[in-house]
C-alpha cells in the first residue's frame, strides 16, 4: 500500500478517493456457481494450499524488492515461472514504460564510535547515494525548526553527520499491536453512506500546507549539501523496540505547487529514482527512535559523540523500464472468453524489510487464487488474468500504465477508452497484509451488492460478509475505479499493518498468519470464479460517462 510519510491522511484521501456514483440500477438476475464448484475451491484453498511456500520463497529467498532493483527483477522472473509451472497461460513480464534508475545496497554499516562503540539500527534510505568510503566524524544535531532556523548552522557542518529531525519522545505501547476488525467496526463499515467525494477536488489549503513541508524539507537538504554536511540522519517516524519505517531518500529540489496526483508523483520529493536529482541527494540513512533520541541527549547535555558510517550502494541504469508479470487461466467460453477478469497485488516493497505483508502477502495470495482455480479443474468461461504490480510504492505506476496500456485513461475529465475497456469485467485487488478478508469495499457501486452478497454467503462461517459503499485508497484498483471499470479491494483484518510491519524492517515472513493467507486466497479464487462464469460482465455504476 502507498503511503508516504510526507502525505497527510486526508490529503491522501482527498487525492486518491474517486469520483461518487449515481443511484443504482435494477440488478440483472444474481449468477452463483453450483455448490461442488465453491466447495471443490475451498478444499483446494483449505486443505492443499501453497500460499505459505510461495510467499516464504519471494520474501525469504528474493527479499525485499524495491521497484528496478535486480531483486524486483528476479521476482518478477521467478513469479512468471512459478505461475507457468502451475500450467497458466501467456505468462510473460510487460513493461508498463520507463521508471527510472535501480538501486541497492552492497554494504552498510552505522555505528557510535566515540565515547564508545554502539552499533546503531538504522538503514539507507532508498536511492541514497554511497557515501566516499567510511566517513567518522562528529554527530551534529540540527536543531531548526523552520528553514529561517538553519542560518545559525551555516559554516559549521562539512563532513558532518547530521542528525536532521526532531526528537520523538517514545511511549509504552499499552495497545496490542494485534488488530482485528470487531463487529462494531464492520456493521459501522456495512452503514457507510453513498460516497459523495470527488476525486477532482484537493481542498486548496490542505494542497498549500503540503507543497509547503515538502518544500521545506527540500529547503533543508539543499542546505545541508551546500554546507558539505557528508550524511544525513532521519529520525524513524514510528515504530520503537527496534522497529523502523524506510522509504525514499530525500531529494533537495523545492517543488512548483502542485494541483494533481500526477504533478505529486512527479514532484521532486517523490522522485529520488530520476537519475537527475542525483546531485541533488546526501547519503541518508534513517535510524531507530531510541539510538536516535539518545545521540541528541548526548549532545544536548555537552557530549560530543562520533559516529562512522559507510553506505555503500548501487545504482542501475542499464533498462530504465518497470515491468509487471501477467499470467493467466485462458476462458472456455468461445463467446466470452475475449473477455477478462483480473485480480492483482503489487509485488514490489520498500526494502528495509522483505516485503512480506506490503504486499508479498496480496501477491502470494493471487497467485494462489489462480492456482486453486487451476488445480480444482474448472473450467472459467472467461479468461482470468493475474498481475503483478511494480511501482505502486512510488506512485501505483504499474497498474495506471498497465490501465491506459489497455483500458483507457481520463483526459480533461473525460474516460477515454482503450482497445480492451469493454472486455474487463472486474479487477479484484489485495493489499492490506496478511490479514484475512472480511468483505469488500464496493467503491460505491451498489450495483454489485446482489452479486457480492450471495459470494460472500458461503464464506460468513469464515468471517467474511461485510460490504461496504465507501471507497478506500492508496492501492491498486484505483486506475481501473478512475475509468469507471469495476475495480474493488477486500476489507481485511489489519492485524499488525498499521502498527508494526507497513513499511517498516520489520515486514518480514514471521509477521504473516497462514490461516488468514489461506482464507483470503481462497475467497478470491471464489470471487474472481464466480465473476469469471456470469452470462453478463459485473454491473458498472450506473452513471454516464463523463
Ligand atoms: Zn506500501
Amino acid at each position: 500500500m502507498l503511503r508516504r510519510r510526507i502525505i497527510t491522511a486526508s490529503l491522501l484521501l482527498a487525492l486518491l478517493v474517486p469520483y461518487a456514483a449515481l443511484a443504482q440500477t435494477p440488478a440483472p438476475a444474481v449468477y452463483t456457481a453450483p455448490k461442488d464448484a465453491i466447495d471443490k475451491i475451498r478444499d483446494e484453498g483449505m486443505n492443499r494450499s501453497q500460499v505459505m511456500q510461495t510467499l516464504s520463497y519471494m520474501t525469504d529467498v528474493i527479499g525485499g524488492r524495491l521497484t528496478g532493483s535486480p531483486n524486483m527483477k528476479r521476482a518478477n522472473e521467478w513469479t512468471r515461472d512459478k505461475m507457468k509451472e502451475w500450467g497458466m497461460q501467456n505468462a510473460h513480464l510487460e513493461s508498463w514504460g520507463p521508471f527510472g534508475r535501480g538501486w541497492a545496497v552492497r554494504k552498510f554499516s552505522a555505528a557510535m564510535v566515540e565515547p564508545q562503540f554502539t552499533p546503531l539500527i538504522s538503514y539507507p534510505r532508498a536511492w541514497s547515494p554511497s557515501t566516499k568510503g567510511v566517513v567518522t566524524s562528529d554527530v551534529v544535531y540540527l536543531d531548526a525548526k523552520a528553514p529561517e532556523d538553519l542560518a545559525k548552522y551555516k559554516g559549521q557542518l562539512k563532513g558532518k553527520i547530521v542528525l536532521s529531525s526532531a526528537e520523538r519522545p517514545l511511549k509504552p505501547v499499552e495497545k496490542a499491536y494485534l488488530n482485528r476488525l470487531s463487529e462494531e467496526d464492520l456493521s459501522r463499515l456495512a452503514s457507510a453512506p453513498q460516497p459523495t467525494d470527488d476525486g477532482d477536488v484537493i481542498p486548496a489549503q490542505a494542497l498549500k500546507n503540503f507543497t509547503k513541508s515538502l518544500n521545506d524539507g527540500a529547503k533543508r537538504l539543499k542546505f545541508l549539501s551546500d554546507e558539505g554536511a557528508a550524511v544525513v540522519i532521519h529520525n524513524s517516524g514510528g515504530g520503537s523496540g527496534g522497529t523502523i519505517f524506510v522509504d525514499g531518500a530525500n531529494v533537495g529540489v523545492e517543488t512548483p505547487e502542485i494541483k494533481t496526483i500526477e504533478e505529486l508523483f512527479e514532484s521532486p520529493a517523490f522522485q529520488p529514482q530520476n537519475k537527475k536529482y542525483e546531485a541533488n541527494m546526501l547519503p541518508q540513512i534513517t535510524m531507530a527512535t531510541e539510538d536516535y533520541n539518545r545521540l541528541v541527549r548526548m549532545i544536548k547535555l555537552g557530549a560530543k559523540p562520533k559516529m562512522s558510517v559507510e553506505i555503500d550502494s548501487q545504482y542501475y541504469d542499464e533498462d530504465p523500464n518497470g515491468y509487471n508479470t501477467i499470467a493467466e487461466i485462458p476462458g472456455t467460453d468461445p463467446k466470452l472468453k475475449d473477455e477478462v477478469v483480473m485480480l492483482g497485488a503489487h509485488l514490489d516493497s520498500w526494502h528495509s524489510g522483505t516485503g512480506a505483508t506490503d504486499n508479498g502477502a496480496g501477491s502470494a495470495a493471487v497467485m494462489e487464487a489462480a492456482r486453486i482455480i487451476q488445480a480444482s479443474g474448472l473450467k472459467p468461461r472467461r479468461t482470468i488474468r493475474v498481475a503483478l504490480w511494480s511501482g505502486e510504492e512510488q506512485g501505483l505506476y504499474g497498474s495506471t500504465n498497465y490501465v491506459k496500456q489497455h483500458f483507457g485513461e481520463k483526459r480533461n475529465g473525460t474516460i477515454v477508452k482503450g482497445r480492451d475497456y469493454d472486455k474487463l469485467s472486474a479487477y479484484y485487488n489485495l493489499d492490506n497484509g496478511t490479514g484475512k478478508i472480511r468483505g469488500v469495499y464496493m467503491q460505491g457501486n451498489p450495483n454489485v451488492r446482489p452479486f457480492f452478497e450471495t459470494w460472500l454467503a458461503p464464506f460468513a462461517d469464515a468471517g467474511a460478509k461485510t460490504l461496504t459503499l465507501s471507497n478506500t485508497g492508496g492501492t491498486d484498483h484505483l486506475p481501473f475505479d478512475a475509468i469507471g471499470l469495476p475495480g474493488f479491494q477486500f476489507i481485511q483484518d489489519p492485524v499488525e499493518y498499521n502498527t508494526r510491519t507497513h513499511h517498516s524492517n520489520q515486514d518480514n515472513f514471521d509477521r504473516i498468519q497462514a490461516d488468514d493467507m489461506k482464507q483470503a486466497a481462497t475467497i478470491i479464487a471464489a470471487f474472481v470464479y464466480q465473476t469469471a462464469m456470469m452470462d453478463e460482465k459485473l454491473p458498472k455504476k450506473s452513471r454516464p460517462l463523463p
